[in-house]
């Protein structure tokens, strides 16, 4: 307890306080299978983390840490300089992934007030999250998952054999689990760098952004969808989708779950009643119209937003009865949220 900072044990039982108060909540609201006794950490698996506080200072190529020390980062010119008037640093949470250490801080920064832009200048920009680009908006750009990425799962698809073909709990298993894990935080990495670039241009260049609400844990059960989605890591995109257009101060708005955006003729309105995966442009039977399929889902999204009043909270699309599938029966897969 003497050899670290006084923080991080109290820290740990915070933690750990926050843990069983989400259990008893769980067990009171009888969430079905979501109820789990709170888990111990084990050396293999749990992500080793602590946090500290008080004196976190950052030089340009060093941060110092309580009862740590100076320690060199990898990353320069990344963290908030020590000294900055605007921004106040409250904590540091230290991390282990893959045999790399990180840091990040929590900061208290005044965002300054968005500029307001008026009702009817307001651009609007659907988003239309996909399996094999990242997104596409409305206004035609497409966001396409980086060809590193692509890559590099291949490998990852090597790597699972060469787990599998090692003797379970040999040295050999760890050390190819070992590159594994190196390998997968690669991956994970890429993804969220191009995420995080794509959502930040996409936020910047709209007023208001429409996407559709995705039902990640039914898709995960669709066997053949299941990989192509966690890949994606979609949910994760429109969490940061959203939280930069609060801090931008833009609009986001969800549609309902079951508004079938790739379904519709953005031309006519017509609703489509079968539409495969496979069918990667979308051809209207009613009055012709041939676009691509994400494109298409992107300005039903947009047009969505114009033709109702938006708000930030509740999702529109919802009060047009008309356009709503019927609900799938329980047990049978809900497509409509990557097909419509
Ligand atoms: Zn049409």
């Amino acid at each position: 307890m003497y050899e670290v900072s006084s923080v991080v044990p109290l820290d740990a039982l915070r933690n750990l306080d926050h843990a069983y108060d989400m259990f008893f909540k769980r067990c009171r609201e009888i969430s079905g299978n979501q109820k789990g006794y709170p888990k111990f950490k084990s050396k293999k698996s749990g992500g080793g983390s602590f946090s500290l506080r008080y004196s976190i200072r950052v030089s340009k190529s060093r941060i110092q840490l309580p009862r740590i020390g100076s320690i060199k980062l990898k990353e320069k010119e990344y963290l908030p300089l020590y000294g900055r008037e605007d921004i106040k640093v409250l904590s540091a949470a230290i991390s282990e992934k893959a045999g790399r250490w990180y840091v990040s801080l929590r900061v208290e920064q005044e965002i300054p007030d968005p500029i307001l832009v008026k009702d009817e200048d307001k651009h609007v920009v659907g988003v239309d999250v996909g399996v094999k680009t990242l997104a596409v908006t409305s206004d035609g750009e497409i966001f396409e998952n980086p060809k590193a990425f692509v890559k590099a799962q291949k490998k990852l698809r090597m790597l699972d054999k060469a787990v599998a073909r090692k003797k379970k709990g040999s040295k050999n298993q760890k050390k190819a689990l070992k590159k594994r894990a190196k390998h997968y935080q690669k991956i994970a990495s890429i993804r969220r760098d191009n995420q995080q670039k794509a959502s930040t241009a996409i936020t910047k260049s709209a007023d208001v952004i429409v996407v559709e609400s995705l039902n990640v844990k039914g898709m995960r059960s669709n066997r053949h969808l299941s990989k192509a989605i966690s890949d994606v890591g979609m949910t994760d995109f429109l969490r940061q989708l959203e939280y930069k257009a609060l801090w931008l101060g833009k609009q986001f708005v969800k549609a309902d779950r079951w508004y079938p955006s790739s379904k519709t003729c953005s031309n006519c309105g017509s609703i489509k009643a079968e539409l495969s995966l496979g069918e990667r442009t979308f051809n209207c039977g009613d009055c012709g119209f041939s676009i691509d399929r994400d494109l298409n889902a992107a300005i039903n999204l947009k047009n969505l937003a114009g033709s109702s009043p938006v708000s930030a909270c509740c999702p529109v699309g919802s009060t047009s009865v008309r356009n709503r599938p019927k609900r799938p029966p329980v047990g049978q897969e809900p497509n409509s949220s990557s097909e419509g």
